[in-house]
């Protein structure tokens, strides 16, 4: 029993240390993460360079509010740019702000030019977070059944299928605003987004003069060996959102636009109490200079192609198929298995690994995670494969 709202299903395990790649229970139970908090952890915990950085924020002022001058906030605008294209940055506190900002901002949009019934595309199957506009950009009915009516401007293209694409923006045509969608859907079940489909994409935005926001929520942060899940497709983009790993687990949302597009909005269009604060922009400077290193991304490379070499006798486990991109993987199997049991057995087993729409195991690892870590944690999810088969 407990006084929190039953909107977790948690498990009865408290960690209460970690180094890197492995967390500690209070118990002393060691476990290797696969999850990083749900895609957070990038740098991994206990990183000496960011509990440094932390240390030295909290001794300046950790908030003062938007309506002064916030030298680091601007530093990080300044960084996310460098690291991405010319462009602003709004700051917000989760990855949901970060979709609403972006919904509003598409509204924004299509307000200046004039139109009347703005509709914002989103993909089938995608998600967004859990707030009432970035749920319904959520493309699952399961999440928004309860809680209807929706925005009425979203409307939504199944992810990857060109036709249906190019439907829907017939049917819409010049009243579409914008398309907000990932390049790699994760919560969905790690599907990377085709590059055909992504060049019809780019096409069919320039023609209608409708804005692109990628939701890089979960894929950004370095998770798909580039800075940005997107730049492994060599395409230019509007803008898109941030937010998990960006402050290495201290609360960030961010949506970030082109320079083009800076003055949509204007004083008073979007606010945030603690967006940007002082701290968390300070930290997150610092967890930027320590995910965007070429090294890094060199080593997630070599990361993904092991596991996914660990996994190439796919008839042994039944799997169906080995996807994503980087260290954001999807293991779907053939046989219908529970990978919720999965999960629960690897657990007991010291690994921490997530099981998504009930078939598939997502495998997002601290990106700092060693390759002996690996290859310890892949050797306990293989045999708890195996004894649900
Ligand atoms: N967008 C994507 C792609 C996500 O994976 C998530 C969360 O998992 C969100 C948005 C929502 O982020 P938050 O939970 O911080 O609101």
């Amino acid at each position: 029993m407990n006084n929190l709202l039953p909107t977790y299903n948690s498990y009865p395990i408290c960690f209460t240390s970690g180094k890197g790649a492995i967390l500690k229970d209070n118990s002393g139970k060691k476990y290797i993460d696969f999850l990083s908090g749900l895609g957070v952890n990038n740098l991994g915990y206990n990183n000496k360079k960011i509990i440094k950085e932390i240390r030295k924020a909290s001794k300046n002022p950790l908030h003062v509010s938007n309506l002064f001058t916030i030298a680091s906030q601007q530093q990080l605008a300044k960084k996310i740019s460098d690291y991405s294209f010319y462009g602003s940055a709004f700051f917000c506190n989760s990855g949901a702000e970060g979709i609403e900002s972006a919904i509003k901002f598409l509204l924004k949009y299509g307000f200046n030019r004039g139109i009347k019934k703005p509709i914002i595309l989103s993909a089938k199957n995608s998600f967004h977070g859990r707030t009432i506009g970035a749920l319904t950009a959520t493309g699952q009915e399961k999440y928004q059944k309860f809680f209807k009516p929706l925005l009425a401007s979203i409307q939504y293209f199944q992810f990857n299928d060109k036709k249906d694409l190019e439907k829907k923006f017939t049917q819409y045509k010049k009243r579409i605003v914008g398309v907000i969608t990932e390049v790699v859907q994760g919560e969905g079940g790690i599907y990377p987004m085709q590059k055909d489909f992504f060049s019809l994409l780019k096409k069919l935005c320039k023609k209608n003069s409708a804005l692109l926001i990628i939701d890089e929520v979960q894929s950004g942060c370095s998770r798909t060996g580039k800075f940005l899940a997107f730049q492994n497709y060599n395409k230019e983009v509007d803008g898109f959102v941030l937010a998990k790993s960006l402050a290495g687990g201290l609360p960030i949302g961010c949506l970030f636009v082109s320079d083009k597009h800076k003055n949509i909005f204007q004083p008073g269009d979007h606010a945030s109490t603690f967006g940007g604060n002082p701290f968390v922009t300070q930290v997150a400077l610092k967890v930027l200079e320590e995910l965007n290193r070429e090294e890094i991304f060199f080593a997630i490379l070599q990361k993904s192609k092991w596991i996914k070499e660990q996994f190439q006798d796919r008839e042994k486990y039944f799997i169906k198929e080995i996807r994503g991109i980087g260290l954001m993987l999807g293991i779907e199997f053939e046989k219908k298995i529970s990978t919720n049991q999965i999960a629960e057995k690897c657990l007991q087993h010291g690994l921490i690994v997530n099981s998504i729409q009930d078939k598939i195991i997502r495998i997002i690892p601290p990106l700092v995670i060693s390759l002996e870590e690996l290859a310890k944690g892949t050797r306990i999810l293989k045999k708890n494969i195996l004894k649900q088969l």
